[in-house]
């Protein structure tokens, strides 16, 4: 099979337009990586080229040693995968030491992968070791949620819960919550770690002043975490466009009540007694 007519390439190229058209991707801004189950590379194993010189990641991931990823291009617009995926994407091979990478399809008019590929596959190998099933790793800009890292505390459970109560699916959504990161040089090695920490627990890191990272098992999920949280996000601009306080809102009982129904456990880190009514006080 051809790698375009595979329906993770078409679900790969169907997230990076929907992402475009969101917003979330002005120029070259965004990164999208997919870790490829050994059934479907096995079914484009004809078009893949393995005599590629092999490059280094710029960290270490073992536990990702011999695997095959499916990821945006350095420089490359969300907004022309959908007309020419081939020289866009790629199709990458990680070595058996887990530090070097080799381009086996894609990108024809040359290029790398994804300046922040040593963040997606530290991203997706901390994912893998908590939930084998957990593949994508999406990263894009969207302006409400980096809008709130301009005017609520860089921490992980006052985000969590101003954002949860935007809106009752989202601890639905996320139990488990969001974690930050305060402002740092992207692309690098420190970035990578931060953001790897939060994912060992959380499925949304939060970049300041930058976007989100968000993971999943496929791309629906990934996509409608993402949506999710940015949707959230922006009922959260509106309420504090209006005032900088609550009439009345989702309070920490009620978080806990949807435990059963929704056969989820909140994160209790943020169910916090609030001490205050302004919006983002702890
Ligand atoms: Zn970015």
């Amino acid at each position: 099979m051809r790698v375009l007519d595979s329906e993770f390439a078409k679900g790969f190229c169907r997230m990076c337009v929907d992402g475009f058209y969101q917003g979330w991707h002005e120029r070259n801004g965004g990164n999208l990586s997919y870790r490829i189950k050994d059934e479907e590379i096995a079914s484009v194993k004809e078009e893949l080229k393995e005599d590629g010189e092999w490059k280094e990641i710029g960290t270490s991931v073992p536990a990702l040693a011999g695997e095959y990823f499916m990821v945006t291009g350095s420089g490359k617009y969300f907004r022309n995968v959908e007309i020419d995926p081939a020289a866009n994407i790629c199709i990458i091979k990680v070595d058996d030491k887990g530090e070097n990478y080799q381009i086996q399809w894609g990108l024809v008019n040359g290029g790398r992968p994804t300046s922040e590929l040593p963040s997606h596959l530290m991203n997706l190998e901390v994912c893998k070791k908590r939930n084998p099933e957990i593949r994508v790793v999406y990263h894009c800009h969207p302006a409400n949620t980096i809008a709130l890292t301009f005017v609520l505390p860089l921490d992980g459970d006052v985000f969590t819960r101003e954002i949860w109560e935007m809106a009752t699916e989202c601890p639905v959504v996320f139990p488990d919550g969001i974690g930050v990161v305060p402002w740092m040089v992207p692309g690098g090695r420190e970035i990578a770690v931060a953001t790897s920490e939060i994912m060992k627990k959380q499925d949304v890191a939060i970049w300041a002043h930058h976007g989100m990272f968000a993971c999943g098992t496929d791309f629906d999920i990934t996509f409608g975490l993402m949506h999710t949280v940015e949707k959230a996000a922006e009922v959260l601009v509106k309420v504090m466009s209006m005032t900088d306080r609550k009439r009345q809102t989702i309070e920490p009982d009620m978080f806990r009540a949807l435990n059963g129904p929704f056969g989820i456990k909140v994160n209790e880190n943020c169910l916090y007694e609030k001490k205050s009514d302004k919006i983002g006080e702890k």
